[in-house]
């Protein structure tokens, strides 16, 4: 499952583009061709068919700002038997609904060869330079020009794995460089050659430090020039890109002076952005808008997407869930979905982004009413991410775990193929739509308490607005006071229903165990409960009251060491009555400028330590927790929990909190 999980991110995060010095900057000599902007589309909604979803106002966005689809999978699904319809129920070709909605530009990820000896498709679309070509056609015909992103592989690449197309194995560098020109050149050609408008050319897809089986930045960048040269030549009014994965990684300015170091000729730094993985908002565009203003370059997000819905539609296990372990800064909704576009469109513009692009809205289901009926579709097409045939290419992830669509859940297409709402979200960015922000759901709760406490349930909840704003509104919970003592009476998690503003309430009730501990969190201010030994050094090792540096509440244990020399103590307190049997331990500690140190939480049984747990002091606000479990006591046994502390620097200080020992 763990596995799955693993590909399923990394599948989320794999196409992309890239940057680097400007043409200016690389003294190469452009032609000046005006590239072809991508084109409003003619046929807009009107604002007044989409009264319900709230859009805000984007501002200062660009008249010529991209906002690209990449739609690399329609042929395969088309094949498989889906149909698209437009909001109202009309079947259209897909790529007319996405112009009419808005999207100015088309996304086409390209492999070299996806097909096994036998001639079966890889799946993930079996895309190829003609499949390219397919959709480029039909794209050009709704007045939106491609984005073409070449993997330079034969299959997927992304952080995790860029291999080699099989052709070029045995090819030395430079040798493999001279195949690549060659087959950019020719695959461009080939759409050039149909008249299909190209705005810009991706030279690799997230290629974070390797591609095409190379994994060091001098051989990288000297494929990553094959390939523009030949997107110079036969598309000179396009822009070349490079693109990267992850813009909380902070290696962003690192890549942007190893291209310049070795002058790469490119025009956008491309960044893939998940609001679920990649951190916030205000970090992509102080990333992003860093690059530009240190290299000159155009800045653009090559992909982002977000979930409308926690559901799974094609029986194939979906990337982000419900019950995912990530960022949610919206509520999987179609409004929300619309929201997260918005705000990633506003980032961008507000770093001085060219664009922004939406990472396979189009990849819905096949449609079946059963795993076994899509598998067959999924093989026969390529219209899974994978088919079982991928695995002679790569039998570690795609031969273990091929299958269906893992982002149906984050299409602009429900499983029927009928446009959602949100689509409209594109057309609708430079004037905003929709009158004052609405209730839409209610925020969930979550409630800790230990066996024996008795918390109030609280008496308001946040409302989710449809601008993604909160407000405070009055709820009524269903569980009765009997009900409630009973949960508490025992560890476990329980869902407690509710209602606020006529929507439903939820609030998760977590009961941990009874903490045996006195005074586990310093709340009372005084440390009687405790022992401290300062073994030496320490200037300052008290209970201290400041909400900031607590982790919960507002008082914890503190320690200072300002003089040269090493500050070592010990905190520890003996469990009052502890009865047979076995207990679990934890503790909390944050700190810095503890130069080098020994750090662990510690058990005594009848006064010898039994077990240790390592811990550490990093920086401030970042804590980190000792835990030792299973600590046996016998018949007459006292159990003593601790911490001991030494760091070697002038200077150290670190803040203690939140110890508990609770019975198994
Ligand atoms: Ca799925």
């Amino acid at each position: 499952m763990k596995k799955v999980l693993a590909f399923l991110l990394l599948l989320a995060l794999l196409t992309g583009c890239a940057a680097g010095p400007s043409a200016g900057e690389t003294g190469r000599d452009v032609p000046e061709t005006s590239a072809p902007t991508p084109q409003d589309s003619s046929g807009q909604p009107d604002v007044q068919q989409n009264a319900s979803l709230y859009v805000g106002a984007v501002t200062g966005m660009p008249e010529d700002f991209i906002l690209g689809m990449d739609a690399s999978q329609v042929p395969a699904l088309e094949k498989s038997g889906v149909k698209y319809y437009d909001a109202q129920g009309n079947e259209k070709d897909v790529f007319r609904i996405l112009s009419e909605n808005g999207v100015n530009c088309i996304r086409v990820r390209v492999w070299n060869d996806p097909f096994d000896s036998e001639g079966h498709g890889y799946g993930g679309g079996n895309c190829t330079a003609e499949t390219a070509l397919e959709i480029g056609k039909r794209a050009t015909q709704y007045g939106m020009p491609l984005l073409v992103d070449f993997h330079y592989s034969d299959f997927w690449a992304d952080p995790g794995k860029q291999m080699v197309p099989k052709a070029w194995r045995d090819l030395d560098l430079e040798a493999k460089a001279a195949a690549l020109e060659q087959y950019t050149r020719q695959s461009l050609q080939m759409l050039r050659d149909a008249d299909v408008a190209v705005c810009m050319v991706q030279v690799g897809n997230e290629t974070n430090g390797a591609m095409c089986g190379e994994t060091d930045w001098p051989s990288v960048i000297r494929l990553m020039s094959a390939g523009a040269k030949a997107v110079r030549e036969v598309y000179p009014e396009a822009k070349v890109a490079v693109h990267f994965a992850d813009p909380q990684n902070g290696a962003y300015p690192d890549y942007a002076a190893v291209l310049e170091q070795y002058q790469l000729d490119y025009d956008v730094f491309g960044s893939s952005y998940y609001p679920f993985w990649h951190g916030t908002l205000e970090n992509l565009t102080a990333v992003l808008g860093g690059i530009r203003s240190d290299y000159g370059k155009d800045v653009m997000v090559m992909e982002t997407s977000y979930p409308w819905t926690g559901e799974d539609s094609d029986f194939s296990g979906n990337t982000i869930t419900d019950s995912s372990s990530v960022s949610k800064p919206y509520p999987f909704s179609v409004q929300g979905q619309a929201n997260s576009v918005r705000d990633v469109v506003q980032a961008a513009v507000d770093a001085g982004g060219i664009g922004v692009c939406y990472w396979e809205g189009t990849w819905i289901s096949v449609g079946g009413s059963s795993k076994e009926e899509n598998q067959k579709l999924w093989e026969q097409y390529g219209s899974g991410w994978a088919s079982s045939y991928a695995a002679e290419y790569d039998p570690q992830d795609a031969g273990k775990w091929y299958g269906g669509c893992a982002v149906d859940n984050q299409a602009f297409f429900d499983a029927s193929g009928r446009a959602l709402e949100s689509l409209a979200v594109f057309s609708l960015l430079r004037s905003g739509n929709g009158a004052a922000a609405s209730i839409l759901s209610i925020e969930e709760l979550e409630l800790r308490a230990a066996v024996g406490e008795s918390p109030e349930l609280p008496s308001v909840v946040n409302a989710v607005m449809s601008d993604n704003s909160r407000k405070s509104v009055p709820v009524v919970w269903s569980a009765g006071e009997s009900e409630l003592a009973q949960w508490l009476s025992a560890p476990g998690s329980y869902e407690i229903t509710g209602e606020a503003e006529g929507l439903p309430a939820k609030l998760r009730l977590i009961v941990t165990a009874e903490n045996l501990l006195a005074n586990p969190s310093f709340e009372s201010g005084e440390t009687a409960d405790w022992k401290a030994e300062n073994l030496g050094g320490c200037r300052e090792l008290c209970a201290e009251q400041k909400s900031a540096d607590s982790r919960t509440g507002g008082w914890h244990y503190h320690f200072w060491t300002p003089d040269a020399g090493t500050a070592e103590f010990t905190l520890e307190q003996t469990v009052p009555d502890a009865q047979p049997g076995s207990y679990d331990y934890s503790i909390w500690i944050m700190g810095g400028d503890c130069g080098s140190t020994e750090i662990y939480a510690y058990a005594k049984v009848d006064g010898e330590i039994v077990s240790e747990a390592p811990m550490q002091i990093t920086v401030w606000n970042e804590w980190h927790q000792g835990t030792i479990t299973d600590i046996e006591i016998g018949q007459g046994q006292t159990l003593t929990v601790g911490i001991y502390v030494k760091a070697d620097a002038a200077g150290a200080w670190g803040k203690i909190d939140d110890a508990s020992v609770s019975r198994r």
